[in-house]
């Protein structure tokens, strides 16, 4: 069956319409999906008991079950873990900010891109995520907190621009005036870099801020960290980068995770800098969250700040990330991994962080 909430209000128009029903019913359906929240038919109260029917055999409303919700004590993070219908599990993190609550979702079940410090990608793809199950992340948390999400960020489990068709359509839907209508600018979409897709996507006519995952200052340290560097040369990256501002005049977010001893000295800095002069755009660093599987460790503070400085001092826009729920396990995939493990029972206190 199909799911209902993949549609977008035009769509729903013509559904509602080869119904044989009137089209303002559409608006009263998509109201009740992506404004009241509610997961199931007979909770629309100003719609037929026959059309109610009618939606019943022709379509399903995604949900999402509340599986674990973690909560940090060092701020009001909460992470969540979401079972999916066909029984895997997604992670998502709400944020509280001084300017509103963020939320970050998955794009995928797993991620086939293999970057080497990522817990995502340890156990390969499972499949991508419709829209639906996308939105239904941030209507759950939603529906949880009883707060308004004003800030999205695909920064989750998965490869957004590998689920291209899906991530543009959740984007459209998450960001319809009849619908939860967050802002676009208030949307970030990060890639490893896809080159193709960034164009496409600059082409969609949305005004969502763009992230590039760089992490290296050049392409042969870039190739050991991120096998998708393989494919495509930082060159080209930036180039339809450029193309994305040129295209929405949002300024790029060139992602950056300290590893110590692998991308974090002087003069990584001052090439990064060399790199990504006359671009626009500005560097988010952070400090990379060590996975159990893997080796890296984090940046010292020291570093960290030196890097800031030399940015800084060649004219970059350089922010640090700040962390957020740190005592909740780290990174995208991590939780995800270990309830995996622990259904595994391999035992749940090999702390991730
Ligand atoms: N696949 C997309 C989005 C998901 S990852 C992408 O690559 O951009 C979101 C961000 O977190 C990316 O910049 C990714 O490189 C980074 N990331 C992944 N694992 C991390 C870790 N262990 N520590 C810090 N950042 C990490």
């Amino acid at each position: 069956m199909e799911e209902i909430k993949n549609k977008t209000l035009s769509e729903l128009n013509e559904e509602i319409k080869n119904l044989g029903e009137a089209a303002f019913r559409a608006r009263q359906i998509y109201e009740w999906l992506h404004v009241k929240l509610v997961s199931d038919f007979d909770e629309m109260s100003n719609i037929s008991v026959s059309l109610r029917q009618k939606l019943k055999e022709n379509y399903e409303i995604t949900t999402l079950k509340t599986v674990r919700i973690s909560e940090s004590k060092i701020d009001s993070t909460k992470k969540f873990l979401f079972e999916t219908k066909d029984g895997n599990y997604i992670e998502s993190v709400w944020m509280q900010y001084h300017h509103g609550n963020s939320v970050c979702i998955s794009s995928q079940i797993g991620c086939r891109m293999g970057c080497k410090f990522c817990a995502s990608t340890i156990d390969g793809l499972v499949r991508s995520l419709s829209a639906a199950e996308m939105l239904e992340q941030i209507y759950e948390i939603t529906r949880i907190t009883k707060e308004r999400v004003s800030n999205v960020v695909v920064m989750g489990m998965g490869e957004p621009m590998d689920n291209y068709e899906n991530v543009v359509k959740f984007v459209k839907l998450l960001t319809c005036p009849e619908g939860l209508n967050i802002s676009q600018r208030n949307v970030t979409v990060s890639t490893c870099g896809i080159v193709p897709k960034i164009k496409e996507f600059a082409d969609e006519g949305l005004q969502v801020t763009l992230a590039l995952s760089l992490h290296a200052p050049n392409d042969e340290k870039r190739r050991t960290l991120m096998p998708i560097a393989n494919s495509y040369s930082i060159n080209e990256c930036l180039e339809a980068c450029d193309y994305y501002f040129e295209k929405t005049k949002r300024r790029v977010s060139f992602e950056y995770a300290l590893v110590a001893g692998v991308n974090d000295n002087e003069k990584e800095a001052e090439e990064l800098s060399k790199l990504l002069s006359g671009h626009n755009g500005h560097v988010n660093l952070i400090p990379v969250n060590p996975i159990k599987e893997r080796d890296f460790k984090r940046s010292d503070k020291t570093r960290i700040f030196a890097f800031q400085n030399k940015l800084e001092k060649n004219g970059i826009n350089v922010t640090i990330r700040r962390e957020m729920g740190k005592d909740i396990d780290g990174a995208c995939g991590q939780l995800r991994r270990r309830h995996n493990e622990e259904a595994r029972g391999l035992g749940s206190d090999q702390g991730c962080i």
